[in-house]
């Protein structure tokens, strides 16, 4: 039987285990060559940051969007390449038990979601 699955450091998808990792399984960290590249930055961790700031307040729950442009400081071209970024914090923050995102208000895999969603605190 396969190991369990893990969640990348980078991008917070699940990472299934393959043959390939066999002897490795311990070690593997990152889903993608990409991911393990990308690791977490700077601006990445700001993302987190802002992200649980806006779901610490009360029941609110916060677009990815809205906080790449806070992030930006308002520079929607910055914002645009920040979104995915967004996206990726959101995932992480759902691997460490610290939110949930949903989609019209219905919990989603953090691994298969496609589209816009919203981020809210874990409940
Ligand atoms: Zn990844």
């Amino acid at each position: 039987m396969p190991p369990e699955p893990k969640t990348c450091r980078s991008c917070g998808r699940r990472i299934e285990w393959r043959k390939k990792w066999e002897r490795d399984w311990e070690q593997v960290q990152y889903c993608s060559t990409a991911c393990r590249r990308r690791g977490v930055a700077e601006v990445d961790v700001r993302l987190e940051a802002v992200l649980l700031e806006r779901i610490s307040r009360g029941r609110t729950a916060a677009d990815p969007a809205d906080v790449a442009l806070a992030v930006a400081d308002g520079d929607a071209a910055a914002a645009g390449k920040l979104a995915e970024p967004a996206r990726r914090a959101a995932r992480r923050l759902v691997a460490r038990g610290e939110a949930e995102i949903v989609q019209r208000g219905k919990v989603v895999d953090p691994s298969m979601v496609k589209g816009a969603f919203e981020v809210r605190r874990r409940r």
